[in-house]
Protein backbone atom coordinates (compact mmCIF):
# COMPACT_ATOMS: atom_id res chain seq x y z
CA UNK A 1 0.00 0.00 0.00
CA UNK A 2 1.30 3.19 -1.02
CA UNK A 3 0.75 6.58 -0.10
CA UNK A 4 -1.34 7.62 2.81
CA UNK A 5 -3.43 4.65 2.58
CA UNK A 6 -3.51 2.63 5.77
CA UNK A 7 -1.68 -0.73 5.43
CA UNK A 8 -4.07 -3.91 5.77
CA UNK A 9 -2.87 -6.91 8.13
CA UNK A 10 -4.22 -10.28 8.85
CA UNK A 11 -3.51 -11.28 12.28
CA UNK A 12 -4.17 -15.56 12.41
CA UNK A 13 -4.52 -16.06 16.22
CA UNK A 14 -4.08 -19.89 16.32
CA UNK A 15 -2.75 -20.47 20.37
CA UNK A 16 -0.38 -20.27 22.69
CA UNK A 17 1.19 -18.54 25.32
CA UNK A 18 0.88 -15.22 23.52
CA UNK A 19 -2.84 -15.18 23.41
CA UNK A 20 -3.30 -16.32 27.01
CA UNK A 21 -4.58 -14.10 30.06
CA UNK A 22 -4.98 -15.25 33.57
CA UNK A 23 -8.35 -15.59 34.99
CA UNK A 24 -8.34 -13.78 38.04
CA UNK A 25 -11.03 -16.11 39.73
CA UNK A 26 -9.18 -19.74 38.56
CA UNK A 27 -5.72 -18.17 38.64
CA UNK A 28 -5.17 -20.42 35.19
CA UNK A 29 -4.21 -19.33 32.06
CA UNK A 30 -6.74 -19.08 29.28
CA UNK A 31 -7.05 -17.84 25.46
CA UNK A 32 -8.51 -14.23 25.53
CA UNK A 33 -10.56 -13.29 22.45
CA UNK A 34 -8.31 -11.64 20.00
CA UNK A 35 -10.77 -9.55 18.43
CA UNK A 36 -10.27 -7.27 21.49
CA UNK A 37 -6.41 -6.77 20.64
CA UNK A 38 -6.25 -3.25 20.71
CA UNK A 39 -7.37 -3.32 24.26
CA UNK A 40 -4.50 -5.55 25.38
CA UNK A 41 -2.00 -3.86 23.43
CA UNK A 42 -3.28 -0.43 23.08
CA UNK A 43 0.12 0.59 21.53
CA UNK A 44 -0.98 -0.72 18.02
CA UNK A 45 -3.67 2.14 17.58
CA UNK A 46 -0.41 4.12 17.19
CA UNK A 47 0.11 2.62 13.84
CA UNK A 48 -1.79 3.90 11.13
CA UNK A 49 -2.57 0.08 9.97
CA UNK A 50 -6.17 -2.18 9.87
CA UNK A 51 -5.77 -5.05 11.44
CA UNK A 52 -8.34 -7.73 10.96
CA UNK A 53 -8.15 -10.90 13.52
CA UNK A 54 -8.62 -14.53 12.32
CA UNK A 55 -9.38 -16.87 15.36
CA UNK A 56 -8.85 -20.73 14.86
CA UNK A 57 -11.20 -22.69 17.18
CA UNK A 58 -10.46 -24.56 18.93
CA UNK A 59 -7.20 -22.87 19.99
CA UNK A 60 -4.16 -24.99 20.59
CA UNK A 61 -1.17 -25.53 22.79
CA UNK A 62 1.40 -25.55 19.47
CA UNK A 63 2.35 -28.92 20.86
CA UNK A 64 -0.60 -30.00 19.27
CA UNK A 65 -0.23 -28.77 16.18
CA UNK A 66 -1.04 -31.08 12.99
CA UNK A 67 -0.30 -30.83 8.85
CA UNK A 68 -4.01 -30.24 8.66
CA UNK A 69 -3.35 -26.97 11.01
CA UNK A 70 -0.29 -25.59 8.25
CA UNK A 71 -3.20 -26.40 5.52
CA UNK A 72 -5.75 -23.81 7.15
CA UNK A 73 -3.36 -21.39 7.38
CA UNK A 74 -2.19 -21.24 3.68
CA UNK A 75 -5.85 -21.49 2.57
CA UNK A 76 -6.70 -18.87 4.65
CA UNK A 77 -4.13 -16.91 3.33
CA UNK A 78 -4.57 -17.81 -0.21
CA UNK A 79 -8.36 -16.49 0.53
CA UNK A 80 -7.83 -13.43 1.57
CA UNK A 81 -4.02 -12.36 0.00
CA UNK A 82 -5.56 -9.62 -2.18
CA UNK A 83 -7.50 -7.84 0.91
CA UNK A 84 -4.09 -7.52 2.72
CA UNK A 85 -0.63 -5.99 2.87
CA UNK A 86 0.80 -8.78 5.05
CA UNK A 87 0.03 -11.59 7.40
CA UNK A 88 0.79 -11.83 11.22
CA UNK A 89 0.68 -15.73 12.88
CA UNK A 90 0.09 -15.92 16.43
CA UNK A 91 1.78 -19.41 17.20
CA UNK A 92 3.15 -21.18 20.41
CA UNK A 93 6.64 -20.92 20.46
CA UNK A 94 7.21 -25.00 20.85
CA UNK A 95 6.72 -25.71 17.22
CA UNK A 96 6.88 -21.99 15.65
CA UNK A 97 9.99 -23.05 13.71
CA UNK A 98 8.12 -25.90 11.99
CA UNK A 99 5.41 -24.14 11.13
CA UNK A 100 6.89 -21.42 9.61
CA UNK A 101 9.25 -23.87 7.58
CA UNK A 102 5.97 -25.55 6.36
CA UNK A 103 4.39 -22.29 5.19
CA UNK A 104 7.49 -20.88 3.63
CA UNK A 105 7.39 -24.10 1.06
CA UNK A 106 3.53 -23.99 1.12
CA UNK A 107 3.32 -20.55 -0.27
CA UNK A 108 4.92 -20.27 -4.01
CA UNK A 109 5.58 -16.64 -5.22
CA UNK A 110 5.03 -15.21 -1.87
CA UNK A 111 4.71 -11.21 -2.10
CA UNK A 112 3.83 -10.31 0.79
CA UNK A 113 5.39 -11.01 4.65
CA UNK A 114 3.77 -13.66 6.85
CA UNK A 115 5.39 -13.33 10.17
CA UNK A 116 5.40 -15.87 12.76
CA UNK A 117 5.41 -14.44 16.39
CA UNK A 118 4.64 -15.58 19.50
CA UNK A 119 5.79 -14.82 23.23
CA UNK A 120 7.34 -17.11 26.36
CA UNK A 121 5.25 -14.78 28.61
CA UNK A 122 1.36 -14.00 28.29
CA UNK A 123 0.49 -10.89 26.48
CA UNK A 124 -1.26 -9.81 29.81
CA UNK A 125 0.96 -10.12 32.68
CA UNK A 126 3.42 -7.03 33.40
CA UNK A 127 6.76 -8.52 32.14
CA UNK A 128 4.82 -9.90 28.18
CA UNK A 129 8.02 -10.31 25.84
CA UNK A 130 4.71 -10.48 23.94
CA UNK A 131 3.91 -6.95 23.46
CA UNK A 132 6.93 -6.03 21.56
CA UNK A 133 6.82 -9.31 19.42
CA UNK A 134 3.75 -8.33 18.54
CA UNK A 135 4.34 -4.30 18.08
CA UNK A 136 7.09 -5.05 16.23
CA UNK A 137 5.64 -7.48 14.57
CA UNK A 138 2.62 -5.10 12.92
CA UNK A 139 5.43 -2.87 11.98
CA UNK A 140 7.87 -5.10 10.02
CA UNK A 141 4.23 -6.99 8.21
CA UNK A 142 3.47 -3.33 6.67
CA UNK A 143 6.91 -2.00 6.03
CA UNK A 144 7.12 -0.96 2.69
CA UNK A 145 10.22 0.04 0.70
CA UNK A 146 10.56 3.51 -0.55
CA UNK A 147 8.79 2.13 -3.79
CA UNK A 148 6.13 0.83 -1.93
CA UNK A 149 6.74 -2.56 -1.97
CA UNK A 150 6.54 -5.14 1.09
CA UNK A 151 10.39 -4.91 2.99
CA UNK A 152 9.83 -8.39 3.65
CA UNK A 153 8.10 -10.86 1.19
CA UNK A 154 8.88 -13.69 2.78
CA UNK A 155 7.56 -16.22 5.84
CA UNK A 156 9.60 -15.33 8.73
CA UNK A 157 9.77 -16.13 12.62
CA UNK A 158 9.86 -12.41 14.84
CA UNK A 159 11.07 -12.92 18.25
CA UNK A 160 13.06 -10.77 20.68
CA UNK A 161 14.23 -7.95 18.37
CA UNK A 162 15.11 -10.31 15.59
CA UNK A 163 13.22 -11.50 12.40
CA UNK A 164 14.28 -14.22 11.06
CA UNK A 165 14.13 -16.70 7.72
CA UNK A 166 11.09 -18.80 9.14
CA UNK A 167 12.76 -21.82 7.70
CA UNK A 168 16.21 -21.09 9.24
CA UNK A 169 14.78 -20.62 12.51
CA UNK A 170 14.70 -23.05 15.82
CA UNK A 171 13.55 -22.53 19.12
CA UNK A 172 16.56 -22.88 21.12
CA UNK A 173 15.90 -22.11 24.98
CA UNK A 174 12.76 -22.39 26.93
CA UNK A 175 12.53 -19.77 29.39
CA UNK A 176 14.34 -16.74 28.25
CA UNK A 177 12.59 -14.37 25.83
CA UNK A 178 15.44 -14.97 23.43
CA UNK A 179 13.62 -18.03 22.45
CA UNK A 180 14.99 -18.23 18.52
CA UNK A 181 18.07 -18.69 16.72
CA UNK A 182 19.04 -18.78 13.22
CA UNK A 183 21.88 -20.64 13.66
CA UNK A 184 22.64 -20.81 9.69
CA UNK A 185 21.54 -17.71 8.05
CA UNK A 186 21.46 -14.02 9.28
CA UNK A 187 18.69 -12.50 10.47
CA UNK A 188 16.64 -10.67 8.67
CA UNK A 189 16.07 -7.35 10.33
CA UNK A 190 17.29 -6.16 14.09
CA UNK A 191 14.87 -3.81 16.35
CA UNK A 192 16.61 -1.69 17.96
CA UNK A 193 15.53 1.98 18.22
CA UNK A 194 14.72 1.71 14.99
CA UNK A 195 14.38 -1.46 12.77
CA UNK A 196 17.12 -2.05 10.40
CA UNK A 197 16.42 -4.43 7.69
CA UNK A 198 19.64 -6.18 6.20
CA UNK A 199 17.92 -6.15 2.43
CA UNK A 200 20.62 -8.24 0.52
CA UNK A 201 19.87 -11.43 3.21
CA UNK A 202 16.10 -10.25 2.32
CA UNK A 203 14.50 -12.78 -0.66
CA UNK A 204 13.18 -10.74 -3.58
CA UNK A 205 9.29 -10.34 -4.43
CA UNK A 206 8.18 -11.76 -7.28
CA UNK A 207 7.38 -10.22 -10.68
CA UNK A 208 4.44 -7.86 -9.95
CA UNK A 209 1.05 -9.52 -10.52
CA UNK A 210 2.72 -13.25 -10.33
CA UNK A 211 -0.28 -15.25 -8.52
CA UNK A 212 0.25 -16.49 -5.29
CA UNK A 213 1.28 -20.34 -5.23
CA UNK A 214 -0.23 -22.04 -2.40
CA UNK A 215 0.49 -26.15 -2.31
CA UNK A 216 -1.81 -27.95 0.28
CA UNK A 217 -1.18 -31.26 -0.34
CA UNK A 218 1.78 -32.91 2.16
CA UNK A 219 3.08 -36.54 2.37
CA UNK A 220 3.84 -36.95 6.03
CA UNK A 221 5.25 -39.93 5.44
CA UNK A 222 8.31 -39.10 7.11
CA UNK A 223 10.66 -40.70 10.00
CA UNK A 224 13.47 -38.86 11.81
CA UNK A 225 16.55 -40.91 13.24
CA UNK A 226 18.78 -39.46 15.69
CA UNK A 227 22.20 -41.33 16.10
CA UNK A 228 23.83 -41.97 19.18
CA UNK A 229 26.14 -44.04 21.15
CA UNK A 230 24.65 -47.35 21.63
CA UNK A 231 21.64 -47.27 19.09
CA UNK A 232 20.71 -50.58 18.04
CA UNK A 233 20.27 -52.25 15.40
CA UNK A 234 16.85 -53.47 15.66
CA UNK A 235 15.97 -49.67 16.40
CA UNK A 236 18.18 -48.02 13.04
CA UNK A 237 16.81 -51.41 11.22
CA UNK A 238 12.82 -50.35 12.31
CA UNK A 239 13.21 -46.73 11.59
CA UNK A 240 14.90 -47.07 8.51
CA UNK A 241 13.05 -50.08 6.84
CA UNK A 242 9.94 -49.61 8.41
CA UNK A 243 6.96 -49.27 5.95
CA UNK A 244 5.52 -46.32 7.56
CA UNK A 245 7.84 -44.17 6.02
CA UNK A 246 8.89 -43.12 2.73
CA UNK A 247 11.44 -40.59 3.99
CA UNK A 248 14.06 -40.76 6.91
CA UNK A 249 15.92 -38.14 7.95
CA UNK A 250 18.98 -38.98 9.77
CA UNK A 251 19.99 -36.96 12.65
CA UNK A 252 24.00 -37.62 12.20
CA UNK A 253 27.06 -36.12 14.17
CA UNK A 254 29.62 -33.05 13.02
CA UNK A 255 29.70 -32.78 9.64
CA UNK A 256 27.29 -35.16 8.65
CA UNK A 257 29.29 -38.69 10.31
CA UNK A 258 27.48 -42.09 11.80
CA UNK A 259 28.80 -45.27 12.94
CA UNK A 260 31.16 -47.20 10.99
CA UNK A 261 30.21 -50.83 12.06
CA UNK A 262 29.25 -52.96 9.07
CA UNK A 263 25.65 -53.69 10.06
CA UNK A 264 25.13 -50.05 10.39
CA UNK A 265 25.89 -48.97 6.63
CA UNK A 266 24.38 -52.57 5.66
CA UNK A 267 21.03 -51.23 6.88
CA UNK A 268 21.22 -48.06 5.31
CA UNK A 269 22.16 -49.43 2.17
CA UNK A 270 18.99 -51.90 2.47
CA UNK A 271 16.63 -48.55 3.07
CA UNK A 272 18.87 -46.88 0.04
CA UNK A 273 18.22 -50.11 -1.94
CA UNK A 274 14.19 -50.13 -0.98
CA UNK A 275 13.69 -46.71 -2.50
CA UNK A 276 13.71 -44.59 0.32
CA UNK A 277 14.56 -40.89 0.11
CA UNK A 278 17.06 -40.81 3.08
CA UNK A 279 18.42 -37.11 4.16
CA UNK A 280 21.74 -36.49 6.30
CA UNK A 281 21.09 -33.33 8.72
CA UNK A 282 23.91 -32.73 11.35
CA UNK A 283 23.22 -32.89 14.99
CA UNK A 284 24.61 -29.71 15.46
CA UNK A 285 23.03 -26.38 15.81
CA UNK A 286 25.46 -24.63 13.01
CA UNK A 287 27.33 -25.83 10.60
CA UNK A 288 26.76 -28.05 7.59
CA UNK A 289 26.51 -31.58 6.30
CA UNK A 290 29.90 -32.68 3.97
CA UNK A 291 29.65 -36.08 3.21
CA UNK A 292 33.49 -36.20 1.75
CA UNK A 293 35.96 -35.10 4.70
CA UNK A 294 35.62 -38.20 7.08
CA UNK A 295 35.45 -41.90 6.19
CA UNK A 296 32.15 -42.21 7.84
CA UNK A 297 30.59 -39.75 6.02
CA UNK A 298 31.63 -40.82 2.73
CA UNK A 299 30.25 -44.80 3.53
CA UNK A 300 26.87 -42.75 3.95
CA UNK A 301 27.16 -41.02 0.75
CA UNK A 302 28.19 -44.68 -0.48
CA UNK A 303 24.99 -45.88 0.47
CA UNK A 304 22.92 -43.63 -0.85
CA UNK A 305 22.51 -41.14 1.57
CA UNK A 306 21.60 -37.58 0.44
CA UNK A 307 22.91 -33.99 1.57
CA UNK A 308 20.90 -31.98 3.56
CA UNK A 309 23.12 -29.43 4.30
CA UNK A 310 23.05 -27.06 6.54
CA UNK A 311 19.48 -27.65 6.97
CA UNK A 312 17.33 -27.45 10.29
CA UNK A 313 15.80 -30.96 10.81
CA UNK A 314 12.32 -28.63 11.14
CA UNK A 315 13.17 -27.43 7.88
CA UNK A 316 13.97 -30.56 6.55
CA UNK A 317 10.98 -32.26 7.67
CA UNK A 318 8.66 -29.82 6.15
CA UNK A 319 10.51 -29.57 2.56
CA UNK A 320 9.99 -33.59 2.72
CA UNK A 321 5.94 -33.27 3.29
CA UNK A 322 6.04 -30.43 0.31
CA UNK A 323 7.81 -31.91 -1.89
CA UNK A 324 6.34 -35.80 -1.46
CA UNK A 325 2.88 -34.06 -1.57
CA UNK A 326 3.68 -32.67 -4.92
CA UNK A 327 5.42 -36.04 -6.22
CA UNK A 328 4.91 -39.76 -5.96
CA UNK A 329 8.23 -39.85 -8.09
CA UNK A 330 11.53 -40.34 -5.12
CA UNK A 331 14.10 -39.64 -7.26
CA UNK A 332 12.57 -36.22 -8.18
CA UNK A 333 11.88 -35.61 -4.50
CA UNK A 334 15.88 -36.51 -3.96
CA UNK A 335 16.37 -33.89 -6.78
CA UNK A 336 15.27 -31.05 -5.17
CA UNK A 337 16.54 -31.76 -2.19
CA UNK A 338 19.25 -31.12 -3.39
CA UNK A 339 18.19 -27.52 -4.40
CA UNK A 340 17.81 -24.51 -2.58
CA UNK A 341 14.15 -23.57 -3.11
CA UNK A 342 13.29 -21.41 -0.27
CA UNK A 343 16.46 -20.01 1.09
CA UNK A 344 16.63 -23.25 3.42
CA UNK A 345 19.72 -24.28 2.62
CA UNK A 346 23.28 -22.89 1.64
CA UNK A 347 25.11 -24.73 -1.12
CA UNK A 348 28.55 -23.25 -2.05
N1 LIG B 1 3.36 -24.62 24.91
C1 LIG B 1 3.20 -23.31 24.33
C2 LIG B 1 2.93 -23.49 22.85
O1 LIG B 1 3.82 -23.76 22.11
C3 LIG B 1 4.39 -22.49 24.59
C4 LIG B 1 4.37 -21.13 23.99
O2 LIG B 1 3.45 -20.67 23.37
O3 LIG B 1 5.38 -20.45 24.16
O4 LIG B 1 1.80 -23.36 22.45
Amino acid sequence: MTGNKKAALLLIYTGGTIGMKKDIGEGTLKPFDFSQIAEQVPEIRQFSVDIKTHTFDPLIDSSDVEPSMWQKIATLIRDSYDLYDGFIVLHGTDTMAYSASALSFMLGNLGKPVIFTGSQLPVGVPRTDGKENLISAVEIASAKDSAGRPMVPEVCVYFNSQLMRGNRSVKVNSEEFSAFRSPNYPPLAQAGITIKYNKEYIMKAPEAGTPLQVDTELDTRVSILKLHPGITREVVRHILCGRESRAVIIETYGAGNAPTKEWFTDIVSEAAGMGKILVNVTQCLSGSVDMSIYATGKALQKAGVINGYDSTTESCLAKLFHLMGKTADNEKVKELMGKNLKGEISIF
